[in-house]
């Protein structure tokens, strides 16, 4: 493409277009053109080497799955809307595969009988299907995607943990093995359950995700999860007074208008649950004025799906009001942030109309329900971990994910054997997810230049790129020879014998980001040389003759 495809709003997405890699079918579904699947391809491969270097073995299940099977898991109806439900023309329930841990496991209940086939690491590289809310950024958030998932079974949690740790290290060499800068960090379990996880993020500005990391120790963690050492800023002792504020509602505003800092001023912000037991109540929350409510962690908290910001009319059920609202007197159930407990000197909402109270703790004047860790880390925070180094926040891509999943499938769904004293068991799980097609996007998010994709050479669709200028029969024949010889020594080229400008021609191997080049034309074809070079590199003249040593000595570097 000429010009910039108008929707695309990140580098990758635009490149990948531009680049003639994908083309969209519909909204989050895409067609993989030839450039794009060699590339897909070459992913697919190194992931695959390393998995089975790591004892995984590779299956294929199917994209359509039985929707009985996620009733018994459970999760038919916690899934929700991102599970793509049709009826076949039995009137059988089924679903589009998002994620295989329900197939996976009633395919190794069935074929487990003793401890001795454990352990057992099952892994495919397929299509899945989520109906993403807003598929978005091209390969980045697709509604169909392809993923590279593993399973693995295990007699207790020890060798689940020993697996864990294995796919954990094998998912480092694949991300270092594509040349990408990544971090991985301790990540919230979200609704695929279960005990730890950690997740891989390509580092980039582009990311949907924040992570925050420590500038000394390695602990590093999704933002969905980070805890950092924060130091309980109190005011001084006094009793709790009520002032006007009027028209003063932002936390900043109050602080300028009574002269405190921001950190006194507490934020009591009104929630509603969505899911879980307590599907639809309000809640309050109160965090220091300088911090914000990480809402997973709220959610986690209350163990509900999410939580949204309360409209307008519920402050008053609330027994509170918008704008004012405070700790104190609420009908609602109130969790604060720990940094907050034994604070004095605090100023918060008064619930009624332009008025604040001072002079509050927490503690003593408001019923507080639970304290706990509900902030969102900052850049700058202590390290909880070394307390010597401060926290880092950065963007990143979650290109991969691995879960300790203990017992909260197989259990259900009956991953059963017999263990060594002839007792039944249930075993207990871990899966470890890559988005592979993601991957590709991200890898150009770090490896691009106003020119086009860069890519490591080994993730290149074609290793060389053969271009030809002018169409004579010389140039054509000499051409078609070099490219043969090339191709019988083992080498992937791309020939380009379109009749473009040499300009074009060029302009179109930077933008897909061919690694490396030969240049023939009538001129150097009269003194017996092609011209070589890497991409945006000065080219060299070669000689004919010498190009097969060249190459050998060059690309094998
Ligand atoms: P996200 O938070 O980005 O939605 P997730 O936590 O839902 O991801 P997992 O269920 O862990 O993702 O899936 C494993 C991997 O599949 C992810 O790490 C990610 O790389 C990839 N992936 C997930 N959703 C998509 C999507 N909509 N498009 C492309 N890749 C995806
Ligand atoms: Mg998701």
């Amino acid at each position: 493409m000429r010009n910039m495809p108008a929707d695309a709003e990140v580098v990758s997405h635009q490149l990948l277009l531009r680049a003639g890699y994908i083309r969209r079918v519909t909204s989050g579904v895409y067609d993989y053109l030839p450039l794009g699947l060699r590339v897909l391809r070459k992913i697919e491969a190194i992931i695959r080497e390393e998995m089975n270097r790591a004892g995984a073995q590779e299956l294929l299940m199917p994209m359509v799955q039985p929707a009985d099977l996620w009733e018994k898991s459970g999760r038919l109806h916690k899934y929700g809307p991102e599970l793509c439900r049709f009826k076949d023309r039995h009137e059988h329930e089924s679903c589009l595969g998002p994620t295989h841990e329900e197939v996976i496991c009633d395919l190794v209940a069935r074929e487990l009988r003793s401890y001795k086939q454990l352990p057992m690491n099952l892994y495919q590289i397929q299509g899945k299907f989520r109906d993403e809310i807003r598929p978005r950024f091209g390969l980045m958030r697709g509604r169909e995607f392809v993923m590279k998932d593993a399973y693995s079974f295990h007699v207790d949690d020890a060798c689940l943990q020993r697996e864990y740790d294995r796919m954990f290290a094998t998912y480092q060499r694949i991300f270092t093995r594509l040349g990408l800068e990544f971090r991985a960090v301790e990540a919230d379990n979200g609704s695929i359950g279960g005990a730890s996880s950690h997740e891989f993020h390509v580092l980039a500005d582009s990311g949907e995700d924040l992570i925050a990391h420590c500038s000394h120790c390695d602990y590093a963690a999704n933002i969905e999860k980070a805890v950092a050492a924060v130091e309980t800023v109190t005011g001084q002792a006094a009793d709790k007074t009520v002032l006007a504020t009027p028209n003063t509602t932002a936390a900043e505003d109050v602080a300028d208008l009574l002269g405190v800092p921001l950190a006194l001023v507490v934020k009591t912000m009104l929630y509603r649950q969505q899911g879980g037991d307590n599907d639809g109540q309000l809640v309050a929350v109160c965090v220091r004025g300088d911090d914000e409510v990480q809402e997973m962690k709220l959610a986690r908290l209350l163990g509900t799906d999410a939580v949204e910001l309360a409209a307008d009319d519920d402050f008053a059920s609330a027994g509170g009001v918008k704008g004012y609202i405070g700790p104190c007197g609420l009908s609602v159930a109130v969790y604060a942030d720990q940094s907050l407990q034994g604070a004095s000197g605090l100023v918060v909402g008064a619930n009624r109309p332009d008025a604040h109270c001072t002079g509050v703790s927490l503690e003593r004047d408001a019923d507080i329900h639970q304290w706990a860790d509900i902030r969102a880390v900052r850049d700058g925070d202590g390290c909880q971990r070394c307390h010597e180094g401060t926290m880092v926040l950065r963007r990143g891509i979650e290109t991969g994910h691995v879960f300790a999943l203990g017992r909260c499938y197989s259990e259900p769904m009956g991953v059963c054997f017999q263990d060594a004293n002839g007792k039944r068991a249930v075993a207990t799980m871990g899966c470890y997810g890559i988005g592979v097609s993601r991957l590709m996007a991200a890898i150009i998010e770090q490896r691009h230049d106003e020119h086009g994709i860069d890519w490591p050479s080994h993730l290149a669709p074609f290793q060389l790129s053969l271009i030809t200028l002018g169409n004579k029969a010389p140039v054509m024949e000499a051409s078609a020879k070099l490219y043969r010889a090339l191709q019988d020594a083992g080498y992937d080229v791309l020939w380009d014998e379109r009749r473009e400008r040499p300009g074009v021609k060029f302009r179109d191997h930077e933008l897909i980001g061919m690694p490396w080049q030969i240049v023939l034309s009538e001129r150097s074809l009269e003194r017996g040389e092609v011209e070589f070079s890497a991409r945006r590199a000065a080219r060299n003249p070669v000689a004919i003759d010498g190009i097969m040593s060249h190459l050998a000595v060059t690309l094998e570097g």
